[in-house]
């Protein structure tokens, strides 16, 4: 494939992400992640992974190829562009928090994402809003190069390299324990917590080493952010237990009602002008969900009071 390299969109600790275009005036345009050849062994790993890998909640690969630009060369891997950028970038762009109900709609398509992960035996390892791409059709986990497959022979809690970075990790994994599907369901909490906050999960830890030796020796959790529903709390509550065992597995989360009635609460959040829940109604696809929607001033359903 003949293509032209565009401006640099992100940079990591090893590879370059930039905007490429096919030469053919066709108008493809991709993103295309970058190292060079000697240093680009993690790049060639995710390469790897992300090839074999098709679920709409994961960014999509395009191919990949090896050129030579200013007297370097180059492995270039190819994947899906996408121009809102990742969470991280919406966080700082609105500077703060995501609405609750974003929040829940992102985190049910990163828990399907990392379900179709789990179920393929690979541990992701970096979850973080950093590596969390928003597109049109909503967000999808990307950065696969700490990911690791989980082996036929390994337990789903096998130790492994550790990766990932310092504040979104697990205790067992900042202690050098292991680094198991429940690492990524830690790093989820840490992540929810950010989109909901627009903060660190640990806003006073300065330092990565700080960082590793609290969350590692402590019995300290992320603070639960108070401007988050009940459902939202016991989510998190499940999520970031310290002991890995403890935690919700994946399949769990995905039955959880922080995630299974974030409809009702588009509804709960409206109910504030009858307009707008009329304007709610016209478009619900389900009226039996609208029977079990209390109106807290009347205490009557939704329906009734219509
Ligand atoms: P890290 O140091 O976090 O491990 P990395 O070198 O592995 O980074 P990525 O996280 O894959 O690289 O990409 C770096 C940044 O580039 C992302 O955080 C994001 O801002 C941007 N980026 C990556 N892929 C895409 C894409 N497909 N579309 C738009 N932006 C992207
Ligand atoms: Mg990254
Ligand atoms: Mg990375």
């Amino acid at each position: 494939m003949n293509w032209t390299r565009g401006r640099t969109i992100g940079r990591g600790s090893t590879a370059t992400v930039s905007i490429a275009a096919t030469a053919d005036n066709s108008g493809h345009v991709f993103a295309v992640k970058s190292s060079e050849l000697s240093k680009s062994e993690s790049l060639r790993r995710e390469q790897g992974i992300l090839s074999t890998l098709s679920c709409p909640e994961i960014v999509s690969y395009k191919g990949f190829d090896i050129t030579s630009e200013n007297g370097k060369v180059l492995y270039n891997l190819f994947m899906e562009y996408a121009p809102k950028g990742t969470i991280m970038d919406v966080i700082q762009k609105q500077n703060g928090g995501l609405d609750e109900t974003t929040v829940r709609s992102y985190t049910r398509r990163i828990l399907l994402g990392l379900q179709f992960l789990h179920s393929s035996g690979i541990v992701h390892c970096d979850i973080k809003s950093q590596n969390i791409l928003v597109t049109d059709d909503g967000v999808k986990i990307a950065d696969l190069g700490c990911a690791r497959s989980v082996t036929a022979t390994a337990t789903a809690t096998a130790a492994c390299t550790v990766a990932g970075t310092p504040v979104y990790m697990a205790p067992e994994v900042a202690r050098g324990e292991q680094q198991g599907f429940a690492a990524d369901v830690w790093a989820l909490g840490c992540t929810v917590i950010e989109m909901a906050t627009g903060k660190s999960p640990w806003p006073d830890v300065k330092d990565p080493v700080s960082a590793l030796y609290r969350i590692g020796f402590s019995s300290d959790v992320p603070e639960i952010p108070n401007n988050i529903s009940k459902q939202g709390k016991d989510f998190l509550t499940k999520c970031l237990k310290r002991n890995p065992v403890e935690r919700l597995s994946v399949n769990e989360l995905l039955e959880h009602e922080f995630i299974t009635e974030s409809k009702c609460q588009v509804v709960k959040d409206q109910l504030d002008s009858p307009i707008s829940v009329l304007q709610k109604l016209l478009l619900w696809d389900s009226m039996e969900e609208l029977e079990t929607i209390q109106v807290p001033s009347t205490n009557k359903s939704v329906m009734e009071r219509i």
